[in-house]
């Protein structure tokens, strides 16, 4: 096994190394930092919890332990796709570089331009930045990017889904040429492809296992909900994840609540608090101080649950997250693997429970082909309860919302007139039957069916 000290780092990064505990380069180190130490361009295929980021602060600061920043002229560039996960590669440059003296700016949303204005008015050797604002200083014109050595892109593929690339290009042309680029994505997307391919030269190419089926000390499950009126769902799925952090008791000591959607983060973490547990929101809406409160709080313990969108979440390391669960089933397959990552890190247990509703079962297969493996279905803990016809909209009792369906059957039935009245040839096509305006009191006998009977019937 290669040791970190036959890697060719500065012994003062050896230093810090040792004293953050590590004992052996990760394969990710292992296959990264060699080839950024001889100056050449890496393309990292790797996900966070691999210790990807350690894989290019490690040589970068080994290269930019010599020389000196110039004013206003960064040496190297670290793009993140968030504020958080910038933050953390700023924590990671502080905690390797603190034997060198090394001076870095952080360039994301949230944080005062003032203060980093200062900072880099006098130089510095890393720039760690959103692309966003990166662009922001850059336009002001307080920002040369031509003494820019050594470029990383981290998590490119995020990128890609926050609509960043174009940014990136445009970044990209602003550093010179020469520079040496270290690009990091935990796929390759074809559009992904077509940026290294640009803009990287003969990179050492370093892929390591995906997070899948490599953290095997996570135990994972799902609780398909079946039936149920769609309009309930929601709260179903709240008593449900009520149900299930309470069965896991005292084993689930912390946890991360993924939703799909910012506003069911707050849904949910509200609902939560209401019920007594502890717990709080984190999504890119809330402003930053916020952010840090909640994230600091569930870091160190004093809150139990963190409820989060994805984006938010992501690179978020808290290394003992006893539980994940996912309050949706998450619509790209490689969100479910970065979500259940949180858990079960650095050789630690760790269990991620799925909740998916009957419409989310398609988006659970691609999951399951994705991580070539059957997620085990776990009972509903609060049993099946089926709908009793009392429940069922139609029939008998009428719900408050019935009373707009109504209305709308009326408004459909004044559109049926309208339609008969239509000429030949425009509202109508003779071979198709009547042209269908909404579906007003017709109710195709498909729609009536559930999930499974659609699929198999
Ligand atoms: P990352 O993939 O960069 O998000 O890193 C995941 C976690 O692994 C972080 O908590 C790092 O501190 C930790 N880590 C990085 N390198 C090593 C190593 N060689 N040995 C043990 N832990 C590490």
């Amino acid at each position: 096994m290669t040791k970190f000290n036959e890697l060719n780092l500065n012994p003062k990064v050896l230093k810090a190394i040792e004293e953050a505990g590590y004992e052996a380069p990760t394969p990710i180190q292992e296959g990264a930092i060699p080839p950024a130490l001889e100056g050449r361009d890496v393309l990292g295929i790797a996900q966070t919890g691999t210790g990807k980021t350690a894989s290019f602060t490690l040589p970068m600061i080994t290269l930019l332990a010599r020389g000196r920043a110039r004013a206003r002229m960064p040496r190297s560039l670290v793009l993140c796709p968030t504020r958080e996960l910038a933050a953390q590669v700023a924590e990671n440059f502080d905690t390797y570089s603190k034997h060198l003296k090394l001076t870095k700016a952080l360039l994301i949303g949230g944080v005062s331009f003032k203060e980093q204005d200062a900072l880099i008015d006098r130089g510095v050797d890393v720039l760690i930045a959103t692309p966003g604002r990166l662009l922001d200083h850059f336009e002001r014109g307080k920002l040369l990017l031509t003494g820019v050595q050594i470029m990383v892109v981290d998590e490119a593929d995020r990128m890609l889904d926050m609509g960043f690339i174009p940014d990136i290009e445009r970044i990209f042309s602003l550093t010179p040429f020469t520079r040496q680029t270290l690009f990091f994505s935990a796929t390759m997307a074809s559009e992904i492809e077509r940026i290294t391919d640009t803009f990287l030269s003969a990179p050492a190419r370093v892929e390591v296992a995906r997070q899948a089926t490599a953290s095997e000390t996570i135990e994972q499950g799902v609780v398909v909900l079946k039936g149920g009126r769609r309009d309930r769902e929601a709260s179903a799925k709240r008593k449900v994840l009520r149900a299930l952090i309470d069965s896991e008791g005292d084993k689930c000591t912390n946890a991360i609540i993924f939703c799909n959607r910012k506003t069911d983060v707050d849904i949910c973490a509200k609902s939560l608090k209401k019920y007594g547990y502890d717990a709080a929101a984190i999504h890119g809406d809330l402003d930053q101080s916020q952010r840090t409160r909640t994230l600091d709080g569930f870091r160190d313990g004093s809150l139990r649950l963190l409820v989060a969108s994805d984006v938010a979440a992501r690179g978020l390391d808290v290394p003992s997250v006893s539980h994940v669960f996912n309050f949706d089933v998450p619509g790209h397959p490689e969100d479910y693997v970065h979500r259940i990552g949180r858990t079960g890190r650095a050789g630690r247990d760790g269990k991620a429970i799925t909740i998916c509703s009957g419409r989310d079962e398609k988006a659970l297969l691609a999951i399951e082909k994705l991580i070539q493996k059957e997620i085990p279905r776990l009972e509903n803990p609060l049993k099946e309860e089926p709908e009793t016809e009392a429940q069922k909209p139609e029939k008998k009792s009428k719900p408050a919302d019935t009373k707009k369906a109504d209305n709308r059957k009326a408004d459909s039935k004044k559109n049926d007139r309208t339609k008969d009245k239509e000429p030949r040839g425009r509202g109508r096509r003779d071979d198709r039957g009547p042209a269908v305006v909404g579906m007003g009191d017709h109710l195709p006998s498909f729609i009536a069916l559930s999930f499974d009977e659609r699929r198999t019937g």
